[in-house]
């Protein structure tokens, strides 16, 4: 690999910033992280571990935290808009870094860059319109054509499409925009408010199993409709539980009511991603320009 060229990737994430020198094929020479703090005390140590690469970089990749504007042509193009994460609202972080390192950056969000590495590498190779969702903190999602990100305006925030409550569910959702959108009542924290535990403490086939089956297999017939993916993965904390994905499967199927069924092996057609943790850096360094 040596005369490869080496690009950067900094995956910017809510409790810690993942930096790494690697290649564009995702593999990783040297990788370090530190804590996620205000953009004046993180920048400087970034850089630092950036500044022992000087003049051997091509170009920096990075998976960042949202709200965010990811879109080049638009106002505003870099910066992040209103967040709750201390010194970040309206931080330029793409104009930052470039001044800082001088060296060409594309951004991506960290759930675009995670479906990137999926897509190139992982559980959605192979599929031309692919999409991979993360169900944990919060649901995100993003929709991947011939291996990369979608254009789009924004990005997608495929969590927050409604879903049809069960009848029996009166559970308050636990987004503050909407009353039943699929993370307000599906993801992690609803979880944990609705039923006082994780997800894995309860056996595959309890009633709390299935609810959240039944509403993120709700979440892939309405994107199954919307879209026709070849293929969708999920990943993130709460679709590790055992079972969570042939039954979600099956609550797609039953969502879809024997209309537009996808006719790929259906064990092929919703599977779990191929990397753990290193989806996002490693997504950062095969988006790299330069
Ligand atoms: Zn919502």
């Amino acid at each position: 690999m040596a005369d490869h060229p080496l690009v950067g990737g900094i995956e910017l994430g809510g409790t810690k910033i993942v930096l790494a020198v690697g290649h564009r094929d995702g593999t990783i020479v040297a990788r370090t992280a530190i804590p996620t703090e205000a953009p004046q005390q993180s920048l400087p140590q970034l850089i630092a571990f950036f500044a022992a690469w000087r003049g051997r970089l091509c170009g920096l990749g990075v998976a960042a935290f949202g709200p965010i504007v990811i879109d080049p042509a638009a106002a505003g193009y870099g910066h992040l808009l209103a967040t709750n994460k201390p010194g970040w609202s309206g931080f330029d972080l793409v104009g930052s870094l470039a001044r800082a390192l001088g060296l060409p950056i594309r951004l991506v969000t960290d759930v675009g860059a995670a479906g990137i590495a999926e897509a190139r590498l992982g559980a959605l190779r192979g599929a031309p319109l692919g999409i991979y969702l993360t169900v944990g903190t919060g649901i995100g999602g993003a929709i991947l054509i011939d291996g990369d990100i979608a254009p789009a305006l924004l990005h997608p925030e495929l969590g927050h499409l409604p879903l049809q409550r069960h009848p029996d569910d009166g559970f308050a959702s636990t987004c503050r925009f909407h009353d039943c959108c699929a993370e307000g009542l599906a993801a992690g924290p609803a979880i944990q408010a609705r039923f006082g535990s994780a997800l894995n403490a309860f056996r595959e086939g309890s009633d709390e199993h299935r609810l959240i089956c039944d509403y993120l297999g709700q979440l892939c017939a309405h994107l199954t409709l919307a879209l026709s993916p070849h293929r969708i993965v999920i990943g993130g904390g709460v679709a590790q539980a055992p079972g969570m994905i042939p039954e979600t499967l099956r609550a797609m199927v039953r969502h879809l009511g024997g209309y537009a069924t996808p006719h790929t092996p259906l064990d092929d057609y919703l599977r779990s991603p191929t990397f753990g943790q290193d989806a996002g850096i490693a997504g950062a360094l095969l988006c790299a320009p330069g």
